[in-house]
């Protein structure tokens, strides 16, 4: 078979791509055909050795990972960076987890790359709340019951009180997919009951999402800040709160009359 021909992908333009939740199976064909055409590569902490594997030998890998708590200054170091090494005649992937266009500072990197003449374009990847839900083997929304799908990050600048519009998001018909939200557990339960969310809301921790290491845990909106700080490890985590997150208990009635009849069928 003949491979494609592509000319997205000129000396000196810009790729946003994004690199998925972990697994390197979930990268989209093109995220895999850029980085494998990239001369120089920056991307982020949650990007895995895996998909950096797929990057040219001789392709530059640049870290720019920020700490929790990130500055503005640093995104603005990072912006530099891909400026110039567009402006130098690279072939550059700015590789972030997930889709870059959901918490992934992208718009910063879009204006800088247009201020300075150099093209720049997007590669969605899947986002973390996509895989946290293929790990329960769930569904973020639920017909006639969680109608409504809200992303929301609940990282606070350091010393910030945490904003958010408790009341809109206390929704008994949407699905919350809270980002960056484990130190924020907490006040995330508390602010959420405190506008009328019920305590037995169901609540979904899944860290490292389709990663080797993916843990998943079920409990109720009241108990989540007990769950954030006992059930979860150090590496991402995504809190995925609503109805839709009921975990289905197949009734034993069932299950003994399933086991009768393979039994029947033996
Ligand atoms: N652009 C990314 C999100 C970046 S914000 C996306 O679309 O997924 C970083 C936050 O994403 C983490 O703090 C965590 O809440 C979540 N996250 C990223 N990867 C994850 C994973 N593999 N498992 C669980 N949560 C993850």
């Amino acid at each position: 078979m003949i491979a494609p021909h592509h000319d997205d992908f000129p000396e000196g333009s810009v790729w946003l791509v994004g690199a998925g939740p972990g697994d390197p199976e979930l990268l989209t064909r093109k995220a895999e055909r850029l980085i494998a055409s990239a001369s120089v590569i920056f991307h982020d902490a949650l990007v895995g050795p895996e998909v950096l594997a797929l990057a040219p030998r001789r392709s530059r890998k640049v870290y720019v990972g920020k700490r929790s708590g990130r500055h503005s200054k640093e995104q603005k170091a990072i912006d530099a960076l891909i400026v110039e090494a567009a402006l130098a005649g690279e072939r550059v992937v700015r590789l972030k987890g997930g889709d870059p266009s959901i918490f992934g500072r992208s718009t910063e990197e879009l204006d800088a790359c247009r201020a300075a003449g150099v093209a720049v374009r997007v590669c969605p990847g899947v986002t973390a709340a996509s895989a946290a839900a293929a790990g329960l083997g769930a569904s973020l929304t639920l017909r006639g019951l969680a109608r409504k799908l809200t992303f929301v990050t609940a990282h606070a600048r350091a010393g910030e009180e945490l904003v958010l519009d408790w009341e809109r998001l206390a929704d008994p018909e949407a699905t919350l997919a809270v980002y960056m939200g484990k130190a924020a557990a907490g006040q995330v339960s508390a602010r959420l009951i405190e506008a009328g969310l019920p305590a037995t809301t169901p609540v979904a921790l899944v860290e490292n999402a389709s990663l080797p290491q993916e843990r998943t845990f079920h409990t109720q909106l009241s108990l989540l800040p007990l769950a954030a700080r006992t059930a979860l490890g150090d590496g991402p985590a995504l809190l995925l709160i609503g109805e839709a997150l009921r975990q289905s208990e197949a009734p034993a009635v069932s299950l003994a009359a399933q086991r009768g009849t393979s039994l029947q069928e033996l």
